[in-house]
């Protein structure tokens, strides 16, 4: 991996200004591994106008060739996804194989977006009128932005970028400046896919990257991912300079846990939902929700197989959770359970004082059960993101949902329960995006939509699926009379359609 890494325009590392830089991480090892460019508005500029020159052409490419290039972009990230793997490790911190799971849900968009020409399908209809034929198509916007948070830096932009492209837009990414080299890894990777220079960019950056992208008049459409203050802000400023965005915000996922669930299926989700990624997920369970009476019994099922996670470098084979991603996130994170403590939750695993053998510097927090949380606890009110599981008790299923449902996030929810009536009820009344049955991460599949519902999601469009392909095109609906051998004359009535 290079020591510095910089923008990729027009099919090239390109520096930019080179006024400003950010330090980038090994949050294993706790220091400074490389560098990042940081863009100036002029870098801006440039960038736009590459990705505009590009979109040109790109755009006019026939379906089939945009597809072929898809392919081949499929088949090389297939063959090569552990090397993109072991570049998300590096910077982000993730174990290996959560790595390589980022990588292959990522894949699956790509592999939907293969699939594209049916969704481009318009739709016929002959003989509206005498002589009249109506069909409709879906044309791309341009430029299209993508902004992308640290936690995922090959799969966040991959639910935007292969719609995009395939649907005939050109793509100006802006990574996290956490973990930048992910995405000119993929960059390099169009390339060698034969996608033409300048269709995709990355624009290494940070506010002033993102207000640049959010302000530039050819740049058609945002899709954002990070916190909910960002998301709002992202949302307000875009829409109000006319462009169409996306905003996916912070998340506060609750799993609630029904007396006659399964408690050891249960324990298993909580645990591998609440640490996997060292909690460091948008779809990460944050709160356990225990009905009563199964409060008790199921924390000390969690509680139990919390004491066999190993914690370490991520790039070892033996760890099962890494550090976080930087020393200040480690010690916001930290700070919540200094508060838990302070404010009277109850704390059954403290991770603060783990210590992993030779990496004395690393960025560690180990997984911390805090029980007896209460909803007005800071610990509870705020978005942790990091391996901190609360557990809140309540009475029944009623209270259970009020809770979720008084929550301002909506991201996902999951429920435990063997009573397929309880959730039914629940999957229909709790205002959340996207909901587990027994399934602690109830990510979609790519060919439905992701996205949340209140503070989780500003705008109206999820990512991907259907709605992706929505979203990166626009309708056009042409009415045509052809070869009609009776001239109407004269008439400036209202069109009928007799
Ligand atoms: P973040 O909001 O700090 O950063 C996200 C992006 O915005 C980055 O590219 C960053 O450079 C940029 N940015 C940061 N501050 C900015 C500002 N003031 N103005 C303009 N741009 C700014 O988020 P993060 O810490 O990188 O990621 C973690 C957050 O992302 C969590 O809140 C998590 O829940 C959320 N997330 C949500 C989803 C989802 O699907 N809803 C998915 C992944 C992550």
């Amino acid at each position: 991996m290079d020591s510095h890494v910089s923008h990729w325009v027009d099919g090239a590392d390109w520096a930019g200004d080179g006024g400003r830089s950010a330090d980038v991480y090994d949050p294993a090892g706790g220091h400074v591994a490389r560098t990042v460019a940081l863009a100036s508005e002029n870098d801006v500029q440039v960038a736009v106008a590459s990705a505009a020159r590009a979109w040109q052409s790109w755009s006019r490419t026939s379906l089939t060739r945009r597809m072929r290039v898809l392919f081949a972009f499929r088949q090389l990230l297939d063959a090569r996804k552990e090397e993109l793997a072991e570049i998300i490790t590096a910077e982000h911190g993730k174990v290996l194989s959560d790595a390589l799971g980022e990588v292959t849900r990522g894949l699956e968009v790509v592999e939907f977006a293969c699939g594209i020409p049916q969704l481009l399908k318009g739709g016929y209809s002959e003989a509206v009128s005498s002589g009249v034929d109506v069909h409709s198509i879906r044309q791309p916007l341009g430029v299209v932005g993508i902004i992308s948070p640290f936690n995922f830096p090959a799969m966040v932009p991959m639910w935007f970028f292969p719609v995009a492209i395939a649907a005939g837009n050109a793509v100006v990414l802006k990574p996290s400046e956490k973990d930048p080299s992910a995405a000119t890894w993929i960059a390099r990777l169009w390339q060698e896919a034969g996608l033409p220079d300048g269709v995709f960019t990355v624009l290494q950056g940070d506010k002033v990257a993102v207000d640049g992208l959010l302000d530039h008049p050819d740049v058609k459409a945002i899709s954002f991912v990070g916190s909910t203050p960002v998301a709002r802000y992202v949302y307000e400023r875009g829409t109000a300079n006319g462009k169409r965005v996306q905003a996916l915000g912070g998340a506060k996922n609750h799993m609630v846990v029904l007396p006659d669930a399964d408690l050891d299926l249960a324990a298993d989700g909580a645990v591998n939902a609440g640490f996997g990624s060292a909690g460091e997920r948008c779809m990460a369970i944050s709160v356990v929700v225990a009905v009563d009476p199964v409060g008790d019994e199921l924390v000390d099922r969690i509680s139990k197989r919390m004491s066999t996670i190993t914690v370490g470098d991520g790039r070892s084979a033996g760890s099962d959770m890494g550090p976080l991603v930087t020393g200040a996130h480690r010690d916001r994170v930290a700070s919540y359970v200094d508060s838990a403590e302070r404010e009277g939750a109850s704390l059954v695993v403290d991770g603060r004082d783990v210590v992993v053998a030779d990496q004395p510097h690393g960025f560690w927090l180990g997984p911390t059960l805090v029980d007896q949380v209460r909803p007005e606890m800071t610990v509870y009110r705020d978005e942790v993101f990091g391996p901190v599981l609360s557990v809140v008790r309540v009475p029944t299923y009623d209270a259970a949902l009020e809770l979720v449902n008084s929550n301002p996030y909506g991201n996902g929810t999951a429920i435990y329960t063997n009573d397929g009536g309880a959730a039914r009820r629940y999957q229909s009344e709790v205002e959340v995006g996207m909901v587990g049955v027994n399934v602690p991460i109830p990510v979609p599949m790519a060919y439905y939509s992701f996205g949340g519902w209140k503070s989780s999601l500003f705008g109206d469009s999820h990512a991907h699926g259907a709605e992706g392909v929505h979203f990166f095109t626009r309708g056009k609906v042409v009415t045509s009379r052809w070869l009609d051998p009776e001239h109407g004359g004269l008439n400036l009535g209202f069109p009928r359609n007799d």
